[in-house]
């Protein structure tokens, strides 16, 4: 029998064999501080709705009434009959938090990416420049730099002067626009430390590059009022600097934006080819994310909590001997290494209640699995001395099972 899915089931096979094969953790709830799953309750540890605002009161009945409003869905792109008054309102919002002249909302944060990274990289059809991006960055960077004419290159990670050499080496200044694209993330999502923002601006100063700072896990999360890793470094105002985030994590919605000069948001909505031919963002997610925005503003005790918990964590840890780099994101990674190791842990924590899902190759380098944990506002101190206390115990049974096996 001719079966032409034989090398779809062969990579199905490898990824079994090798350990990496991924499996959907069905919910029975939301993604709150409380994860439900097969009839057991489970503290969840993996999230990215750091603030807890994906189930906040007010953030739900903002949704709810904007699909009475404006439907559930926008109808069309922006450019037709999708750009709805709730749009603009939430990128003036969007604009102001992150001082910048104006912001576009894109409807995910990786369509954000891919329009902004193209657009930079060719903003007219004659002029092309090669991206430059830090190794660690995330899939939706590397996708978009791939597109670009000129070519792309990773530079080593948080390296700005590693930075500086390829670029002396490459790029010829161009007087009418910038020779590079260079890409970061402001908060890296499966390390959570973070981008020299002052340093690579500095390398992009002297190269005349232009540098986007990805603050998918940085809004929100870090910085004055959670206003992210351009504040946290008080580098907003800078003129080669472009901020783009995403409405996903800690503001608990949808979507993805791009803030910046005047001039970029004007050509983003004339050239980039994810806010052209997409659907406008769906107004229950607009309005969600706008009524996260204003909680954020009236409420900083919650971000407030977010960052407390996130020493706590890391201080539960290091008592227990974990390796843990120090930092102010809610991203704390314990590195296992092998992707068996890393599973057996992921195990007997959820076995314990907690929800750490293991992170593997490719989402990180091979060798480097790891449980990605995340603090939330919402945790209490109790939940994350019983997380320290059963990671701390579920590391040592992995390491006796595997010295077993040697023997
Ligand atoms: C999640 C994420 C994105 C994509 O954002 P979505 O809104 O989920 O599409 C982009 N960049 C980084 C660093 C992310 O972690």
């Amino acid at each position: 029998m001719n079966d032409d899915w034989r090398a779809v089931r062969a990579e199905l096979q490898r990824l079994e064999t090798e350990n990496l094969l991924r499996r959907q953790v069905a919910a029975d709830g939301p993604s709150g501080k409380i994860f439900e799953s097969g009839g057991r309750a489970l503290i969840n540890w993996s999230s990215n709705n750091y603030l807890d605002l994906a189930c906040h009161p007010r953030v739900v009945a903002a949704a709810g009434q904007a699909a009475r409003r404006w439907g559930a869905g926008a109808g069309g792109s922006r450019l037709i009959t999708g750009a709805l008054a709730i749009h603009r309102e939430l990128e003036e919002r969007l604009a102001a938090l992150k001082s910048a002249e104006a912001a576009l909302v894109f409807s995910s944060g990786y369509m954000a990416n891919l329009g902004l990274i193209r657009v930079l990289s060719s903003p007219a059809p004659a002029v092309n420049v090669p991206v430059y991006f830090d190794r660690l960055s995330h899939a939706c960077i590397v996708d978009a730099a791939m597109t670009a004419k000129a070519g792309w290159r990773s530079f080593p990670h948080n390296d700005p002067h590693a930075l500086d050499r390829l670029l002396s080496r490459a790029v010829a200044t161009r007087a009418e626009y910038f020779s590079a694209v260079v890409v970061t993330e402001g908060v890296f999502s499966m390390d959570g430390d973070l981008a020299p923002l002052p340093a690579l601006l500095e390398v992009c100063d002297r190269h005349n590059a232009v540098l986007v700072v990805d603050d998918a896990h940085a809004t929100g999360t870090i910085g004055p009022e959670g206003r992210g890793s351009a504040a946290y470094w008080q580098v907003t105002g800078h003129p080669r600097l472009v901020q783009m985030g995403t409405l996903s994590k800690a503001l608990g919605s949808m979507g993805g934006f791009v803030a910046g000069p005047r001039v970029l948001i004007r050509l983003l909505e004339n050239r980039a080819r994810t806010f052209i031919f997409d659907t406008a963002l769906a107004p229950p997610c607009a309005a969600a994310a706008l009524e996260s925005l204003r909680l954020l503003d009236e409420a900083p005790d919650r971000w407030k909590r977010l960052v407390a918990n996130a020493g706590l964590l890391r201080d539960a840890l290091r008592r227990r001997g974990a390796a843990v780099t120090s930092g102010v994101s809610p991203i704390v990674p314990v590195v296992l290494g092998a992707a068996d190791r890393t599973l057996a842990v992921d195990a007997a924590l959820r076995a314990a209640g907690h929800l750490a899902v293991a992170i593997r190759p490719p989402t990180v380098r091979p060798g480097s699995s790891r449980l990605r944990l995340t603090v939330m506002a919402t945790h209490a101190e109790e939940d994350i001395e019983s997380l320290a206390e059963a990671l701390h115990a579920a590391i040592t049974r992995a390491d006796q099972s595997e010295k077993g096996h040697n023997l």
